[in-house]
């Protein structure tokens, strides 16, 4: 028997999935999962589509079916708050007072919505609880104004038409996504929404709310990864909390994952915090792995995806909103895949309504070859070919 304690702080994807990864690497010791929702671990990307939309069922987005932590072995301690981590005593203890002695220690606390005060009665989205309320004020005949044009005002403002509201979309940036995705891609997303009846309003600030008479106003302005622990118990943080390759904070026997930790990236060679749902999903059980005293190296390329409309995408890598942009496909027609290129080498890859193309794109970028540009943009060529050469290449 084993009689160690591994204490998971934050049941979202990162801590439920990492949660699952030690019962099935074999670890007999105690698993204890805290979770200041009430509710069961679930996935949040159906909160701005079908979820929101009416259109799948609250179970959908749990992570685990029903008994799955009895029947684990997995305390779950539901709508509990971590409030303190003492790393010297290597303890942890709750709102209530309740502490916990932990042999090692997952925080796995994901990241909170951005506020923006000036917004008088503005309405957030993160969680299954917002997404209650705010599919209840959505409908036929409202108007939402929605001020962000990131990732859950994009995906917002499709779900919206599609329910029937008129929706005014307002970005400091010229373009959707354009932080992301630069001008050229950002422009292709505005061009979609106003397609669809979005009015889209660039360049602009929230006194552009002003005489809109709208019925509601969603921000989304991005999230700030929750470090509040992990401050307080003298962590290491910049931007999220600072873990290695192993995903190892600055204290011992302690780890971050999900969209909370900068995780050093073997790969990009860097700091690098991802708040995206595979990362969450891929880096939970990599923790849980380390947590084991497994060789550990996260070197995934970041992949994310989102559906706005009938425009689905996949996205691989990471860019800077200035590298070169090459085509390869029909933008016009919304069927293309979209290159970063720094250096003549792919840093990032979008595949819009083209599927089964993430392979390829990720070992382009695995490769860190360079590619020539036109063979790239050219259908002539399997992008398969294009990457098997780009890796031999490389070896
Ligand atoms: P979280 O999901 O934030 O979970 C952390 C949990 O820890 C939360 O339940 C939090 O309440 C809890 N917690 C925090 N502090 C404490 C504490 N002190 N004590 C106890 N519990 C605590 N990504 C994609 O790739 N594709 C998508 O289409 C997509 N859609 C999204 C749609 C929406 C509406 C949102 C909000 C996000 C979406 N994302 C998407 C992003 C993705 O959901 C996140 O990257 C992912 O949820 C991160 O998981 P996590 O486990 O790291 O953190
Ligand atoms: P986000 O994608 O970071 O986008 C925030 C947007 O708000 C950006 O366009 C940003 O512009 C803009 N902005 C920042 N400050 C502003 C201000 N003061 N006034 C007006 N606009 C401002 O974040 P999000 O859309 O809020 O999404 C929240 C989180 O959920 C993110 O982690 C996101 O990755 C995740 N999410 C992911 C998906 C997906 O992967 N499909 C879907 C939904 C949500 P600048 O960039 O110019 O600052």
């Amino acid at each position: 028997m084993d009689d160690r304690t591994f204490v998971i702080v934050g049941a979202g994807l990162a801590g439920a999935k990492a949660a699952e990864t030690l019962r099935e690497e074999g670890f007999e010791g105690r698993v204890v999962l805290i979770g200041d929702e009430d509710e069961q671990p679930y996935e949040r990307p159906p909160l701005s589509k079908e979820y929101m939309r009416g259109e799948s069922e609250r179970e959908k987005t749990h992570v685990h079916g029903d008994g799955f932590y009895d029947e684990h072995k997995i305390e779950f301690l539901r709508g509990e708050r971590a409030k303190s981590i003492d790393t010297n005593a290597s303890t942890l203890t709750l709102d209530g007072g309740r502490t916990e002695n932990y042999d090692s220690l997952l925080i796995a606390t994901g990241a909170e919505p951005r506020r923006l005060d000036a917004v008088e009665g503005g309405v957030y989205l993160r969680s299954l609880r917002d997404a209650d309320a705010l599919r209840e004020q959505i409908g036929s005949g409202k108007h939402v104004a929605i001020v962000g044009a990131g990732w859950i005002g994009s995906e917002i403002a499709a779900s919206a038409r599609q329910m029937g509201a008129d929706v005014t979309l307002i970005e400091m940036a010229e373009v959707p996504l354009e932080r992301v995705l630069g001008r050229k891609l950002g422009a292709f997303y505005r061009d979609v929404h106003v397609s669809q009846g979005v009015n889209f309003l660039g360049n602009s600030g929230i006194d552009a709310l002003e005489g809109l008479g709208a019925d509601l106003v969603l921000v989304g302005i991005g999230v700030a990864p929750r470090i509040e622990l992990a401050e307080l118990a003298g962590l290491e943080v910049d931007n999220g909390i600072k873990v290695d390759a192993a995903l190892r904070t600055s204290a011992p026997n302690v780890f971050a994952a999900g969209d909370v930790a900068n995780a050093w990236h073997p790969l990009l060679e860097r700091q690098v915090r991802v708040e995206h749902w595979a990362n969450a999903l891929n880096q939970g059980p990599a923790a849980a792995r380390s947590m084991l005293g497994q060789d550990v190296s996260y070197d995934r390329v970041p992949y994310f995806f989102s559906d706005q409309y009938d425009v689905g995408m996949e996205y691989s890598g990471l860019a800077d909103a200035n590298d070169e942009v090459v085509i390869r496909g029909d933008l016009d027609g919304r069927e293309f895949i979209a290159f970063w290129m720094r250096d003549g080498r792919v840093q990032a890859g979008m595949n819009v309504n083209v599927w089964d193309v993430t392979d390829p794109i990720q070992a382009l970028i695995r490769s860190k070859a360079t590619v020539d540009p036109q063979r790239l943009a050219s259908t002539d060529e399997s992008l398969e070919q294009i990457a098997e050469d780009a890796v031999a290449h490389a070896a």
